[in-house]
Formats: structure tokens, sequence, C-alpha cells
């Protein structure tokens, strides 16, 4: 079978931390390739993310921290590096982040590209370096092929595989690895994919990180109202589909942001026969 890797986020609270030990517990069985822990993404803290990182090596199974370098100094990134290396961490996914409004650019990295260049020249080969791509391309690319050459710049830099941001459009998702292959990207480009469980989350989410939902989900989201068990059912039929025409068309794997949430991906996995 192709590529699985599955997304958390750090708890916030004692409960959470528990709450997610179970649901990574049932996600098991599906023999992740890696979990990912996100770092600093909505406000949260590093020490979270590496708290977690560290819990999931622990239960044996390959774990990536994401690590994002916007307002931070090299020597800050430095450390981190280091702490994650000694931690025995050989995975990361390297983002530029989002600074909260009204903070400016400051800070030594300006783009993802120069994370990732300096990942490669303070520490060698020694991290297996995932990187983002965005088949509906990043809210704030200046044109498509612009996003393109922001992915070109990470790979040159020395990234070894990239994966999405969400989508629910499959030609968006061909249409971009052809034309980032046509341009030299020459490594994996795994699909994102974000389960439906709730309309009003799903909603919040898009509009700040720039992905469609095409309106024939916003209507029929609409229409179930509060009815969370259509919703869900919906979902995963949705979900499903769009991850088999993805694999049958040719796609290297799939990395699910759980939510820390493990039903939708469990009942997707099943569907896929995975
Ligand atoms: P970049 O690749 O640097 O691109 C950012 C923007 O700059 C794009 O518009 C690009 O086109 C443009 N650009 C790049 N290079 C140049 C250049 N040389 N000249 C001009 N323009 C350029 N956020 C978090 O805070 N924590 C997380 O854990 C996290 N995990 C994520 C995981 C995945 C798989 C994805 C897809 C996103 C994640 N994000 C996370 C969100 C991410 O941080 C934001 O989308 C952020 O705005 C961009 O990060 P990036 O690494 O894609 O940036």
């Amino acid at each position: 079978m192709s590529h699985i890797s599955i997304e958390f986020f750090p708890p916030k609270t004692p409960e959470g931390a528990e709450k997610l030990r179970a649901v990574r517990k049932t996600l098991y069985a599906l023999k992740p390739q890696f979990c990912s822990v996100t770092y600093g993404a909505g406000g949260a803290t590093q020490a979270g993310t590496f708290a977690t990182v560290g819990e999931i090596l622990k239960e044996g199974v390959d774990a990536a921290s994401h690590f994002s370098c916007i307002g931070a100094s090299a020597a800050k990134v430095r450390l981190e590096l280091e702490e994650l290396k000694a931690m025995g961490v050989k995975r990361l996914v390297a983002l530029r982040g989002d600074l909260p409004s009204g903070y400016g650019h400051g800070g030594e990295f300006h783009y993802a590209s120069d994370l990732v260049r300096f990942i490669r020249a303070q520490m060698g080969d020694y991290f297996y370096i995932e990187v983002a791509a965005y088949p509906e391309f990043h809210p704030q690319a200046a044109t498509a092929q612009s996003d393109i050459n922001a992915l070109v710049a990470k790979v040159r830099e020395g990234a070894n595989s990239a994966i999405t941001q969400y989508f629910y459009n499959q030609d968006a998702y061909f249409r971009f690895v052809e034309d980032a292959v046509a341009a030299g990207v020459n490594i994996p480009i795994i699909p994102g994919i974000m389960p439906i469980t709730s309309a009003s989350q799903l909603m919040r989410f898009s509009d700040a990180c720039g992905a469609e939902i095409p309106r024939w989900i916003r209507q029929r989201l609409h229409s179930y109202g509060d009815d969370v068990e259509s919703i869900r059912a919906f979902g995963v039929d949705v979900v499903s589909k769009l991850c088999e025409q993805l694999l049958d068309g040719g796609a290297p794997g799939i990395h699910f942001y759980s939510m820390n949430q493990s039903n939708a991906v469990m009942q997707i996995s099943k569907n896929l026969n995975l």
C-alpha cells in the first residue's frame, strides 16, 4: 500500500493529551509511515509540539515535528534543531508559518526555502524534510506560477517530499502535480486530506488558508443544519471518494489531517481498504 501519514496538533490540557493517546492508539492500526505534530499553529507552544513528538517516538512510531521559521532567529532555530536531533527525531515538516496580524516581517527567515537551506547547511542530510505545497495556491502567492516556483525553490534547497494543503477538487491536485513536475519538481507530492466532521469548523479553517469548499459541498452541509450524524456520514462518503480518485490517479499516498480525532480517518481508511 502507498504511504499513509497522520497529523496531530499538540493538546493544550492533560485531558487533551490523554484523549490524544487513545486516538493515536486507534490510528496506529493503519500502520502510518509517520505521525506529525504541528508547531506554533493557533498559538500553540513549541514545548507542546516536542512533547507530543517525543511520546509518538516512545510508542515506536516514526514522528515528524513541524517547524516554522517566521519571526525566529537563526540561533533559536539551530538550538531547536539540535534538541530535536538529541530526541532522535529524524523528520521535519519545514514551514514558513504565519505571523499574527500586526507583526511585521521580522526574523532572519522570510520563506520556507530559507529554512530548508539553513537546515541542510547546519545539519547536513540528517533530517528527512517535508515541505508544504498548495494545489489551489497559497493565499499570498503573487501568481499560480510563482507559487509553483516557491515549491521548486524548496526542492532545490533540499526538501525530500511535499505534503499539500487540503482540497476537495482532485483536478486541482493533478494539474498542480503536472505543472510542478514540468517545472522540475522530482519529489513525491502527497495529498493532504481533511476529513469533514463539522461544517462550521471546516468553513472557518478554509477561509483562513485559502482552501476552496466547492459550492455543492457547502450547500449540502448547510442543508444538514445541526444534524451532526448526517454531516459525518456525508463527509466520510465525499472524502473516501476523493481519496479513491487520488490514489487511482497515481497519488503516492495520503496525509490525514486528523484534527486529533480517529473516527473519520478510520472510516475513510476502511472504505479504501487501507
Ligand atoms: P512558503 O513556501 O515560504 O510560501 C509562503 C508564501 O510566499 C507563498 O505565497 C509563496 O508563493 C511565497 N513565496 C515563497 N518564496 C518566495 C520568494 N522567493 N519570493 C516571493 N514569494 C515567495 N503553519 C503553522 O504555523 N504550523 C504548522 O505546523 C503548519 N503545518 C502545515 C502543514 C502543511 C502540510 C501545510 C500545507 C501548511 C502548514 N502550516 C502550518 C501553514 C503554513 O505555515 C502557512 O500556509 C504559511 O502561510 C506558509 O508556509 P509555507 O511553508 O508554505 O511558506
